[in-house]
């Protein structure tokens, strides 16, 4: 099971290193109750969160093809969830959109063993980062977080004007650290940007289905569902 030509080992950064899901949940939730939505919404928490995250995905599935843009995206999942529980406010979701960008980068839940493995294959191997999130609240999780020693490159896809699964990243990726397509493997949970964009590039490519979503048509792929079983591959 080794990938005994694997020089270089690029990561995605949310949901994959970064607990994205609880980081962002806790943000929400201190929002939530700051402005009593419970109220203006009629509706607890887990409902609001639940349909905002249908909401931010798809924001972010049409981002990803570049039909909304950045700043519609921030405020536009909070705006339509609003909307969604018959509350009109569009000066309160553009506020909750600076006011999210600026919470939820600082928190600093990891996900299970992402320290540990770091540490385990840093010695042997250059660590990367390929991510398709915001480039100032990239930055902040690495800094609040402590990750930026771990890492040579951190490609983050705003500033290179294009985003995972586009080949092209994985090109720029490829070129910037020196490397042949066969010695690069990406690692992450989105099995559409991280894993079939990899592929795609003829990289290797390791999906963690860290939600353990059940799904037979990506059973060929190499797949972990903790962390920790990166052992068994390098
Ligand atoms: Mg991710």
């Amino acid at each position: 099971m080794r990938m005994e030509k694997i020089k270089h080992i690029f990561f995605d950064l949310d949901a994959t290193l970064w607990d994205f899901e609880k980081n962002s949940q806790e943000a929400l939730f201190e929002m939530f109750h700051h402005d009593k939505m419970n109220i203006k919404c009629g509706v607890d928490f887990e409902t609001f969160h639940l349909e905002y995250k249908l909401i931010n995905a798809e924001l972010w599935r049409l981002y990803g093809l570049h039909e909304v843009t950045k700043e519609e995206l921030r405020y536009q999942r909070f705006h339509k969830t609003f909307l969604h529980f018959n509350f009109e406010n569009l000066d309160l979701a553009m506020h909750w959109a600076d006011k999210y960008v600026f919470i939820s980068p600082r928190k600093t839940n990891l996900i299970n063993g992402a320290i540990d493995i770091l540490e385990y294959l840093k010695p042997n191997y250059d660590l990367h980062i390929i991510t398709n999130g915001f480039k100032e609240a990239q930055e902040i999780k690495f800094e609040c977080c402590n990750l930026k020693p771990y890492f040579f490159e951190i490609l983050i896809s705003e500033e290179l004007g294009v985003h995972k699964p586009h080949k092209r990243i994985f090109e720029i990726a490829q070129n910037l650290v020196n490397a042949t397509h066969d010695e690069c493997v990406m690692i992450g949970d989105s099995f559409e940007s991280d894993v079939e964009g990899a592929l795609n590039a003829n990289w290797q490519a390791i999906y963690f289905n860290n939600f353990r979503a059940l799904d037979t048509s990506r059973s060929h792929v190499k797949t972990i569902n903790e962390l920790s079983e990166l052992k068994t591959f390098f």
